[in-house]
């Protein structure tokens, strides 16, 4: 009643014997010669060796000349009666031919019995339009199978004309050994497809082909007793067939659509995902539709994508197939069955197109016609399944144009010279972009997550509500504040929020910040250098300006003394304004490469010992004690310089210490070197400022207060000039005991002098 049969697709029989020898070089082809040769040896045996046997039974009431015809078109009727079972990952086609084999075997003599199988089978092969090899194969197969059936019915019972024991016993064993037959024939080509051994295939399908052969021979012979005997009841004997047939399409249905739903499963899973979909979207349909062939044309492609049964994973691209191209848009699903390439018997196109887009077409195609295949149902399901596609596609389209949105936007805030940050409405820190975290020293990792006021340390409690300053009413605004960085630094910093409120709540708040704290310096720089220039000037000017007053007025009456007094003063402060306006055009003149200096420096040999002298007596201060030695000492300098720089250190020692202390200036010689040591006991200079009194108007007082006077510029002056001598001018002190800087200078003879 049922047969496992080949689903093996192959072009045509060759010809020509060379094609034949080429085609024998395929394993396939060379296993179907091999049954074909079978089957013609058995039936040739049959043919002549039971030429005399007449049928196993009679009585049918039926001329010979009709029942041969007769049994013919029953066989080829029973082959196509094909009911497709899911059998593990195969698929059995299951039909009543066997069953009608039985009848066959027992109503007609031995050649034409295998006449009327043959020629059944050629015919149902025919009318099927099946592939010539998977026919041919077919065809030796059940000559073979169905020749050792009527060998062993024959040779067993014999044709006594009614059932016997020995007929039984002979139906039996022909139906297991024509089992068999057909089994080991099928897993020759099976092994040779599936690439396994064909010992495994017999092993995994015996028991499915025992119980086939069991309701085979059960069918057949009962039909064939009925038949003979009360002819009536033949059509009653239909009844259980048609109802096993039935059960066994629904149950070949279930398991189809158990197997689709899985696949479609995957499929929705797939294009939920996003990735990969076409492929997917191939390899699962074609799979849940039994497909032998899958094909996306993408809209403005000018390739075809492809899954193919016999490698059911792998996307191929390939040139448009001549029939989908010639189909060119369509709207709704289309049906082709002429003209197809490749063996193909039917084509479903559907569109690829959904979510207000098209993406191209789909196209499954099967090379089998006898099979139920795509319903009106499918059809539909595949239609919907294409939009799903589409509608995937469109998903990843945005998802793609999204990423690549997001990646630019992330580059413009990373790429940002200003820092960049968002935070939520819990004030909490959403971004914080890279030139953000230069300014604050707190990377993205540190910052993100956590409220804007842990991240930034805002020493000045009046600032701090100033990070988070934003209202409905106020959405927009810039507020300025001063940050304090880990390693101290404080940075003024710009804060521009632009805040988004949602029903009265603050939802995001993007704050654009600049640094400002390199203006915000220049910005000091200027205000103090005023205040500064404009004390420094009047401090000289006013007793200038009272002097010159008092000459004018009561001059004439004025003792020659107490004039000479006078002028003297305004001398010494006019000196004192003119050495402030040349601090001034040096130090402006001098810009941050050290080399510039050395134009206002000549080199010369000169006795630092007597400049040293001279510098101290020049300010005129008892408290200067000298502690030079006694012979000149030679060094490379620029005398006029040198005297400046000396009389800067000096002069300051004098003015940052208590008028009862001292200031002794001393000397040392150190190889090629000569140090003068001014060293005071003043209020010393903290040791954090010990660098920057070298810089440009730095004063450790703060200028607002200005408890000594002084503009800044003198040991800036004294370094550059000292360094553009080839020495140098450095500092050591201690907070409230006292300070010593030294002048280095090269000496020009580097003999220890005499003392
Ligand atoms: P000025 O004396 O005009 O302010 P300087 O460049 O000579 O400028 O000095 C810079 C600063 O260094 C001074 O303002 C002062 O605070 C500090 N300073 C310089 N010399 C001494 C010193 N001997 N003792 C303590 N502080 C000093």
């Amino acid at each position: 009643m049922s047969s496992a049969q080949v689903d093996a697709d192959r072009p045509g029989m060759p010809r020509a014997v060379g094609a034949l020898r080429a085609q024998l070089r395929d394993p396939i082809q060379r296993r179907v010669v091999g049954v074909v040769l079978v089957g013609a040896a058995l039936a040739g045996i049959v043919a002549f060796g039971l030429a005399g046997h007449g049928s196993v039974l009679h009585g049918l009431g039926v001329p010979t000349a009709a029942l041969l015809p007769g049994l013919t078109v029953l066989s080829c009727l029973a082959e196509m009666t094909v009911v497709r079972l899911r059998h593990g990952e195969a698929v059995e086609e299951l039909s009543l031919y066997e069953a009608a084999l039985i009848i066959d075997v027992l109503l007609l003599p031995p050649r034409d019995a295998l006449i009327a199988a043959a020629a059944g089978l050629v015919l149902a092969s025919a009318l099927q339009r099946r592939p010539v090899v998977k026919a041919v194969f077919n065809l030796g197969t059940y000559t073979a199978a169905t020749a050792v059936l009527i060998l062993i019915v024959h040779l067993l019972g014999g044709s006594p004309g009614e059932l016997t024991a020995g007929v039984l016993v002979g139906v039996v064993v022909g139906t297991l050994a024509f089992t068999g037959v057909n089994l080991l024939c099928l897993a020759q080509i099976l092994g040779v497809i599936n690439k396994v051994s064909p010992w495994r295939i017999v092993r995994s399908e015996a028991r499915l082909s025992a119980y086939m052969a069991v309701g085979t021979m059960v069918t057949g012979l009962t039909t064939t007793e009925i038949a003979l005997h009360s002819p009536l009841l033949l059509p009653f004997m239909a009844m259980p067939a048609l109802a096993v047939t039935y059960a066994y399409r629904a149950a070949a249905r279930e398991a189809d659509e158990h197997a689709r739903s899985k696949c479609l499963l995957q499929l929705s899973h797939a294009l939920a995902e996003r990735e990969d979909v076409v492929r997917q979207f191939l390899v699962l349909v074609r799979e849940a539709f039994g497909a032998d062939l899958a094909v996306v044309v993408l809209e403005n492609d000018d390739a075809a994508l492809s899954v193919e049964g016999t490698d059911p994973t792998s996307l191929r691209h390939g040139p448009i197939p001549r029939h989908l191209a010639a189909l060119g848009r369509i709207d709704g699903p289309v049906h082709l069955a002429e003209g197809l390439p490749g063996g193909l018997r039917r084509m479903v196109v559907v569109p690829v197109q959904g979510g207000g887009r098209r993406f191209g077409t789909a196209a499954f195609a099967t090379r089998d016609r006898s099979r139920g295949w795509m319903t009106t149902g499918d059809v539909t399901l595949l239609a919907s399944l294409a939009s799903a596609l589409a509608v995937a596609m469109r998903g990843a389209e945005h998802l793609d144009r999204l990423v690549d949105e997001t990646s630019k936007l992330q580059a413009v805030v990373e790429q940002s010279a200003e820092g960049i940050m968002v935070i939520d409405g819990d004030g909490t820190v959403q971004v914080w972009s890279r030139a953000l975290a230069d300014i604050t020293g707190v990377d993205a990792a540190e910052a993100t997550g956590r409220p804007l006021a842990e991240v930034l340390d805002v020493p000045v409690e009046e600032e701090r509500r100033l990070l988070m300053p934003v209202s409905v009413e106020q959405p927009k605004t810039v507020a300025e504040l001063t940050a304090r960085r880990r390693d101290g630094d404080q940075r003024r910093l710009r804060l521009a929020h632009s805040a988004v409120f949602t029903a009265g709540l603050l939802v995001r708040d993007v704050v654009v910040i600049s640094d400002l704290t390199r203006e915000y310096r220049t910005e000091r720089l200027k205000s103090d250098f005023i205040a500064m220039v404009s004390h420094e000037l009047r401090t000289p000017l006013t007793p200038i300006i009272g002097y010159v007053d008092l000459l004018r007025s009561r001059g004439e009456r004025m003792t020659p003394q107490k004039r000479l007094d006078a002028l003297n003063l305004i001398g010494d402060r006019a000196g004192h304004l003119s050495r402030l306006v040349e601090d001034l055009l040096l130090a402006s003149r001098f810009g941050d490469n050290p080399d510039d200096v050395s134009l206002q420096v000549s080199e010369g040999t000169h006795d630092l010992d007597a400049l040293a002298t001279q510098a101290a007596r020049d300010l005129g201060s008892q408290r200067v004690v000298l502690d030079l030695p006694p012979g000149p000492v030679p060094a490379h300098c620029d005398d006029g310089r040198a005297l400046q720089v000396l009389a800067n250190l000096i002069g300051n020692g004098l003015k940052y210490s208590a008028e009862d202390t001292e200031v002794t200036v001393g000397m040392r010689l150190d190889g090629t070197r000569v140090h003068v040591d001014v060293r005071d006991r003043g209020r010393g200079i903290p040791a954090d400022q010990l660098a920057k009194v070298f810089d440009k108007f730095h004063r450790v007082e703060d200028p607002m207060t200005m408890s000594t006077s002084g503009t800044g510029l003198g040991l800036f002056i004294a370094r550059r000039l000292a360094r553009a001598m080839g020495g140098d001018v450095t500092v050591v002190s201690t907070l409230n005991s006292g300070s010593v800087f030294t002048l280095s200078l090269n000496r020009a003879n580097a003999e220890p002098p005499a003392r």
